[in-house]
């Protein structure tokens, strides 16, 4: 059983490590977001990996043992900024996670599940990807999906954004995450229409469906019931 956050009124916190901690600016800085961190709902910390380095250089990665292309992110660094992050933080409900191309694929369930930890500590890979040793040391390890990016800071973005429009008070009514695609597994939302009426593309007339003009909040449900899918 975990707390209820909206009875305990907690922050959720996420610690995002990282060897590019600029990435973040732009988008933790907008709109629901930006608007959740300021309610303090949540609070978002972006910790760059060199901090955690022992040598002048602040080496983060190496040359992978039997060869290849490509730098690997060092396992060391990694498990220091976890037990510097754990200690100070003392979070008991928390999950680190270490975003993969490998790993268990996110949807929009374990979002929810994910939405009752106080503290979850995100861990962003690059190059080749992480020593593989880091596993022993994480809860998970997370992909965002059947291909491979850059790195991990964009998984890292997905998931604080996939969660933090699941807490309390984070979405306006306007914007309510309770009738949502996945939010029941396999259902997808309706469709949504809005001004003008009739809108004229390459000559041919695109109506707005009669049901929605109705005003008539029985036939409008109907519709809507129809026209969302259930894809198994
Ligand atoms: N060599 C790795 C492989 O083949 O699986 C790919 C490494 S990728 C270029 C660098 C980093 O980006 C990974 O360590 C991971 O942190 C992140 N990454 C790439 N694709 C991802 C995905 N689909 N989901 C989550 N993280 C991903």
């Amino acid at each position: 059983m975990y707390p209820r956050r909206d009875l305990l009124i907690l922050s959720m916190r996420f610690d995002i490590i990282t060897i590019f901690p600029n990435i973040f600016n732009s988008y933790f800085n907008e709109s629901i977001i930006k608007r959740a961190q300021n309610k303090k709902i949540i609070k978002i910390k972006i910790h760059g990996l060199r901090k955690w380095t022992k040598d002048k250089h602040k080496t983060v990665d190496g040359r992978p043992y039997g060869g290849g292309a490509g730098m690997v992110l060092m396992a060391e660094p990694i498990y220091q900024a976890l037990k510097s992050l754990r200690q100070k933080r003392k979070a008991k409900n928390s999950k680190i996670i270490l975003l993969s191309a490998k790993g268990k694929k996110w949807d929009q369930q374990m979002a929810k599940r994910y939405a009752k930890f106080n503290n979850i500590i995100l861990i962003c890979g690059r190059y080749e990807g992480v020593d593989e040793r880091v596993k022993k040391i994480v809860d998970e390890e997370i992909s965002i999906g059947d291909y491979v990016l850059t790195g991990g800071e964009i998984p890292a973005m997905v998931i604080v954004d996939s969660i933090a429009r699941l807490l309390p008070g984070v979405l306006g009514n306007k914007e309510s995450a309770k009738f949502e695609s996945h939010s029941e597994a396999g259902v997808l939302e309706y469709p949504h229409y809005t001004r003008p009426e009739i809108l004229k593309i390459n000559g041919k007339n695109y109506k707005v469906p009669k049901a929605l003009l109705s005003g008539n909040h029985a036939e409008i449900k109907k519709w809507r019931e129809k026209k969302s899918k259930k894809l198994f």
